[in-house]
């Protein structure tokens, strides 16, 4: 079960604080140089003279393609205090304008030969490094070539004129204004508190408004010629190809590159260890009430070993059963907390911080800091019991024998990413089978005893720490009230307390194995359909692209279009299913007593129906089987499912208005449907009232009759699978044969008033949102879906060059078309960006420019090409995944036309012209006709709108 346990913790686990820095230059060696671990002979590391260093590995997953990344170790910490912002700066500069490439062409290259801007070619600005990523989806030599040439051009070329820098100003400018969320206010205000001398507290990568606006093409290139030095860049090829020839397409093109001195990374510090006592009260409207209480102390230098991994191997069991022992008290009936974590994480090479963290629900901060703390000091005084250990230790066998027997189909991306962390983090990549023997060797030695010494040893003891309240409202009694609940907690007695004792698995026994009736191939793509007699539907398709891995899914008849106008909320707390557990374990035992599987247990709500779906392994197919027959069959609905619900809810609703994107994501349906209770948001009290019993009434039918299709891909034997659905879900009593049309329901509708909405939000004063819809039509022409797509993408080449390029305006303009399946005729096209609240008017016009210009005259050869071919490339490729082959063969025999679709989908999309979508465009996109919502700040006036917008 280790989905839920690491989802948790990533929520709720201090996150280690971020990477540490790159040793560079001092000491040029490479992590395994000066390391017993073994490295993975498998990759070729080299370095050129100019002292440029690259890792190639040849990888046939997916086959036929490349991924190429180009890793500078130079980041926002490398910024004087006047270059804020300008790593991330450069960073955009990399598409505008090199010696080869003229401003703006880069893209449009990339896009002709089927690279998605934001999809496939991306970059990222970090601390103490930028990334440039280029995903190639085919793996030609002149493609390769062609990256590569990119790749070099950004090392040392680029032109950064002054008149491109003042255009991508805007653009970057915009990047800030969307980015300040209360989130990130949140974050900042955090890291300047627990570590107030630190650089890294004043180096977020995105700058401020004062060094942007001061950037010039000068003081850019300065940066760029001081920290783009071949002895800070790392070039990494993983994919179908010719190492050598790849190793030669290095040299041929970076070889030129002159040597430069390579200025060592200021440190990310300091970070006081004797900081204590202190306290801060940070109040935001939208923020769910945290408290944490943290202890800073020194950096533990801790080079990559055989030793050193042993040693956090256990650490990290430690904070594990910690975190653990939380969860189970976030998930009872009666919780003291919503959810808390404890752990110590590295703060760069400068420091190390231990802390607790507690979220609560609003007010109730005291009792759940009471909680969080006697479970810290039991662990801390009385240490782990036996069974503890062994479930963790079941739980890592199980993530690193799938990785070791996987290890021949790992992806492109892993070894890149495992490629990366050797030049980030100095970790060695080792191969997954020499993990697992070390794992196995260390095994005997991982006792309650040795982890409860390994996590001592690193965690700093929380005396008199730094505490920091983060909520809605201030705590009653301020500062000095935390303070005091935390010395009281602190001085309460630890009891001792025994573990509960674990039962066995209790589903695995559904009766007599269904028949099955029927057992055919699907002629086009060999998806093997099978129908047992209980009306239960399989669909298997063998593959060989990921070893060892099998995905599942599971679809029962229901989803959305039980939700009527008289009952809105019917089938709202489906998605809550699992939180209440089954009718003989509660969700937080099955944790326990599945430790060491890979398995999932999850329901979400479609359209019409309920869907569950897991990524397993062979070996725990049967039991991810039963599982889900478990879920549907017998659904334990416990309260404190119930509770979960309730603590999310109310966090929901306290944060609808807090940014542009959320306050129109409350409304927007609403406005679109004339207020149908079906789509719109309810108040809140009538989800308040919500119950499991309730629930049951309403979907429990479904789950119990309702039909059922299931898809099994993967590494797995057809005739096994067939036989492992028979003993499960082919053993439930009979099912409807057919899923439900639902034609009775009222249809779907789109509102005939056209004028311009406002939304207000309570986010930025500078911020706006404007959103655009047409409706269009539903999906079940299969030209029409496809001519729809293009036009997004179209619309989404024109918006982009348009209003980020021509305007330097927005950010992230995008475009969607989403056509539904079930509600007869109803589909919509969107079109959104997101703006300075004194440019809506500009860049309504601007939208509206480019809607005028598809619906006048077809779009260039060209912009055509550049928005087809990623489609094209993508189709090529969408059976080189298991995902590719799940989202066909999920529902086979039920929605047959989505594997004949995509046989067709190639050839016609080939015999689509630009005059067809400007056709399509003239049908649904009429230009006045669109409905216009904008999200404003509250108290800010409708900006006037010119004549020819307004209805
Ligand atoms: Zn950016």
């Amino acid at each position: 079960m280790r989905g839920y346990l690491f989802a948790l913790l990533v929520v709720l686990a201090p996150s280690p604080l971020t990477a540490r820095q790159i040793p560079y230059p001092e000491d040029p060696r490479w992590a395994f140089e000066k390391s017993d671990i073994p490295v993975d002979p498998d990759f070729r590391f080299g370095k050129l003279e100019n002292g440029m260093r690259y890792i190639i590995r040849h990888n046939a997953t997916p086959e036929g393609t490349v991924v190429v990344r180009m890793n500078v170790a130079a980041g926002s910490l490398d910024e004087s205090d006047s270059e804020q912002g300008y790593a991330h700066f450069i960073e955009h500069m990399a598409f505008n304008g090199s010696q080869r490439i003229p401003e703006g062409e880069m893209v449009k290259l990339l896009e002709r030969n089927g690279l998605a801007f934001g999809a496939d070619t991306n970059a990222s600005t970090g601390f103490d490094q930028t990334l440039y990523k280029l995903n190639l989806p085919r793996n030609d030599p002149s493609l390769l070539d062609t990256a590569l040439m990119l790749m070099r051009e950004t090392a040392s070329n680029l032109t950064i004129s002054q008149g491109a820098v003042e255009r991508e100003r805007g653009v970057v400018l915009s990047e800030m204004r969307d980015r300040n969320t209360w989130a990130f206010r949140n974050a900042v205000d955090s890291t300047r508190f627990f570590y107030p001398q630190a650089r890294y507290g004043h180096r977020f990568a995105i700058g401020t408004a004062q060094t942007l606006n001061a950037a010039t093409s000068a003081s850019l290139r300065a940066f760029y010629a001081r920290e783009y030095v071949p002895a800070h860049v790392t070039l990494v090829i993983v994919g179908d190809i010719d190492v050598d020839a790849a190793e030669a397409d290095i040299v041929r093109h970076f070889n030129d590159w002159a040597p430069g001195p390579a200025e060592e990374q200021p440190d990310a510090g300091p970070v006081d260890h004797k900081d204590r006592n202190r306290t801060e009260i940070y109040i935001d409207p939208a923020l769910s009430e945290r408290v944490t209480v943290q202890r800073n102390g020194r950096y533990l230098d801790e080079p990559d070993s055989v030793a050193q991994r042993q040693e956090n191997l256990l650490r990290s069991i430690g904070y594990a059963i910690v975190n653990r022992r939380l969860q189970r008290l976030a998930r009872s009936a009666q919780p003291p907390f919503r959810g808390a974590g404890f752990g110590t994480g590295d703060v760069f090479e400068t420091g190390r911080s231990t802390r607790l963290i507690v979220d609560t629900v609003d007010g109730k901060w005291k009792a759940g800091l009471e909680a969080a703390t006697h479970e810290y000091r039991r662990a801390l005084a009385h240490g782990f019991q036996p069974g503890e250990v062994t479930e963790q230790l079941a739980e890592l066998r199980a993530s690193i024998t799938d990785s070791a027997n996987s290890a021949q189909t790992r992806s492109n991306a892993t070894l890149a990413a495992s490629a990366l962390a050797l030049v980030d983090d100095e970790l060695v990549p080792s191969t997954p089978e020499s993990v697992l023997q070390r794992l196995e060797g260390f095994a005997p030695q991982i006792t309650p005893e040795a982890v409860l010494a390994a996590m001592k040893q690193e965690a700093l003891p929380l005396r008199k720490p730094l505490i920091r309240f983060q909520g809605r409202t201030p705590p009653t009694g301020g500062d000095e009230e935390l303070r005091l609940s935390w010395r009281k907690a602190m001085r309460e007695k630890a009891a001792k307390e025994a573990t509960g004792s674990t039962s066995r698995f209790a589903y695995t026994d559904f009766g007599p194995p269904g028949a099955v009736v029927s057992d055919t191939r699907d002629a086009e793509l060999g998806i093997r359909e099978v129908r047992f007699a209980n009306g239960v539907m399989l669909n298997v398709k063998h593959t060989d692209i990921e070893k060892e891995k099998v995905s599942v899914t599971l679809a029962v008849d229901g989803g959305d279009m039980l939700d009527t106008k008289g009952d809105p909320l019917a089938s709202e707390m489906a998605s809550y299913l699992d939180e209440g557990g089954l009718g003989k374990h509660s969700l937080d035992d099955l944790d326990s007593i599945l430790a060491g599987h890979t398995l999932a247990l999850n329901l979400s709500r479609g359209e019409a129906t309920f869907n569950s779906g897991a990524r397993t392994t062979p070996g725990d197919l049967e039991l991810q089987l039963d599982l889900m027959t478990a879920l549907i069959s017998d659904p334990g609905y416990r309260p404190e499912g119930e509770v979960q619900y309730r603590q999310s809810l109310n966090n929901y609703f306290a944060q609808l208005r807090s940014t542009p994107d959320s306050a129109l994501q409350a409304d927007l349906a609403k406005i679109i449907s004339d207020n149908d209770p079906r789509f719109s948001l309810q108040p809140v009290q009538d989800y308040r009232h919500l119950t499991f019993a309730k629930l049951r009434e309403d979907i429990g039918g479904r789950l119990s009759h309702g039909a059922i299709e299931v898809g099994v891909v993967g590494d797995v034997d057809e005739d096994r699978a067939i036989a492992l659905v028979a003993k499960t879900l082919g053993a439930l009593p009979p099912r409807e044969p057919a899923f439900r049309s639902y034609g009775d329901q009222p249809p779907r509708t789109f509102t005939d008033d056209r004028s311009t909405r406002v939304i207000r939000h309570t986010g930025a004063a500078d911020q706006a949102l404007i959103r655009i819809v047409w409706p269009t039509r539903d999906d079940s022409d299969p030209v029409a879906t496809l001519t729809l797509e293009m036009l997004e993408r179209i619309m989404r080449v024109e918006l982009t060059d348009e209003l980020r390029e021509a305007l330097g305006k927005t950010y992230s303009p995008s475009a969607s078309s989403s056509l539904s399946r079930h509600w007869k005729g109803y589909g919509v096209f969107s079109v959104n960006a997101s703006v300075d609240v004194a440019e809506v008017t500009a860049t309504r016009e601007a939208i509206r420019k480019v809607v005028i210009g598809l619906n006048t005259e077809p779009v260039s050869d060209d912009i055509f090409r550049r928005a087809r071919q990623p489609l094209l490339e993508a189709l090529q490729n969408a059976l080189k995944s298991n995902n590719g082959w799940l989202s066909l063969t999920a529902r086979a025999q039920t929605e047959p036309d989505k594997i004949d679709r995509f046989e067709k989908a190639q050839e016609r999309l080939l015999a689509l012209t630009p005059v067809d979508v400007e056709v399509m465009a003239r049908r649904y996109l009429v230009p006045d006709k669109g409905l216009t919502v904008l999200v404003l700040p509250e108290a800010v006036p409708v900006p006037e709108m010119p004549k020819e917008l307004q209805p």
